[in-house]
């Protein structure tokens, strides 16, 4: 085959021409990698809710015509100029947030929010020259989080790729390129809970369940999942979540309900449905003293947390993070080793596997709340 190094590339993209509006698979013509730029075949992608939510665009700013899609695996093509720590054939699972390495928040053990990479949902361009990648029917179409997965081939800044294990599979571990990660990081780097501990986590979609993983690997003892669609507590079982919770079935708030089922609070929460009551429960549910809630899901972009402060001083602590605070480039490939040695379980997350052409099945199926993680094959 002759090489496509320096040349664009011609392939099929899905692309959101209109908010909310099925993806039209498309000829896109995917231009080389510039400087600090690498161009990846994605052999399998997923979709994140955090895709449906600028999809609908409904609180989040809209951004057309777009090719979605952040969580995926996939194999480098060429590389840009400067990128000296990736080559043709790599393995690599490319990440929404970024890491620079050089920056404060890099050089910081505690932080993955780089100064230079950190996600930005409102940019449609590359950093180096504020163009888009990508070319449809004499349109620029935008980028989304950096990495634009639904698309065979893409072009994605060297600091958001996590380099590997070549032998591990690509159709599993594209889940760790965002959700399981963020849920697993979300419990195992922030909330921290203790063995023995009582973890709440709210949203039992992939990203939850990942939060329930870390609950499980760090021995926490009560599990409890809240979840309005009681479809989810089934599989949750699955993920260790030993005890249920639908808000609808209680007249009360359900911090309410968690206080009097754990004498007092839980130990720690994990909030994963992006809703900004479920936030609010998620931080009023903890142990005074000593409980902490992490945030986690993404929310409207005018919502507002509100809480009385009282409930602050009474030494609650109310944490949020990104990707549960892993560092793509440095930490993801020991979470994909944990996968390899047993420690860590993926193939519970994947409940559906489609081809690319079938793509808005995907969408449907998140969107009637079925299922954790859809597997889109690029190459079928
Ligand atoms: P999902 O749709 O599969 O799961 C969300 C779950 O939350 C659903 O089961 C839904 O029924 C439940 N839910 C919604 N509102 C609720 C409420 N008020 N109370 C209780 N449960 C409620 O989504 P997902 O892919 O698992 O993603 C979860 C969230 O995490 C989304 O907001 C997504 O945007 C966000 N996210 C954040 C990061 C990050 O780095 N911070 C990364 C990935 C995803
Ligand atoms: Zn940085």
């Amino acid at each position: 085959m002759a090489s496509t190094v320096g040349m664009p590339i011609i392939c099929n993209a899905a692309v959101a021409w209109e908010a909310g509006k099925p993806l039209v698979i498309e000829k896109v013509e995917v231009a080389p990698p510039k400087a600090m730029e690498v161009r990846i075949k994605i052999k399998y992608t997923s979709l994140c809710h955090t895709d449906l939510y600028f999809w609908e665009a409904k609180g989040q700013t809209p951004l057309f015509p777009r090719i979605f899609g952040h969580e995926a695996s996939g194999i480098v093509e060429s590389v840009g100029e400067g990128v000296t720590d990736l080559k043709e054939g790599d393995h690599v699972l490319p990440v929404f947030t970024g890491e620079c390495k050089e920056c404060a928040h890099c050089k910081s053990e505690e932080s993955n929010m780089c100064d230079l990479l950190r996600i930005n949902t409102d940019r449609g361009v590359m950093l180096s020259d504020g163009k888009s990648r990508f070319t449809a029917k004499g349109y620029q179409i935008n980028h989304f989080l950096g990495t634009s997965t639904f698309s065979e081939y893409t072009v994605v800044h060297v600091g958001c790729l996590a380099k590997i294990d070549p032998s591990a599979p690509l159709d599993k571990v594209c889940v760790l390129s965002c959700g399981i990660s963020t849920g697993l990081g979300a419990t195992l780097n922030v909330a921290k809970p203790k063995k023995g501990s009582t973890v709440a986590i709210f949203g039992l979609g992939a990203v939850g369940l990942g939060a329930a993983e870390g609950a499980r690997i760090a021995g926490a003892s009560r599990i409890i999942g809240v979840d309005l669609n009681p479809s989810r507590f089934e599989e949750a079982r699955k993920f260790g979540v030993n005890e249920f919770v639908n808000p609808k079935d209680y007249d009360r708030p359900v911090q309410e309900v968690l206080i009097e089922m754990t004498n007092g609070g839980v130990d720690r929460s994990v909030e994963c449905t992006g809703n900004i009551n479920a936030m609010i429960s998620a931080f009023e549910c903890v142990h005074d003293g000593w409980g902490v809630a992490v945030l986690v899901g993404v929310p409207n972009k005018d919502a507002v947390f509100m809480t009385k402060p009282i409930n602050v001083l009474n030494e609650r602590t109310l944490k949020g993070t990104f990707f549960g605070n892993y560092k793509p480039r440095t930490d993801i490939p020991s979470v994909v080793d944990m996968y390899m040695r047993k420690e860590l379980e993926l193939d519970k997350f994947i409940t559906h596997r489609i081809s690319f052409s079938e793509i808005n099945k995907a969408f449907d199926l998140m969107l009637k709340g079925e299922g954790l993680r859809c597997i889109i094959n690029m190459e079928e």
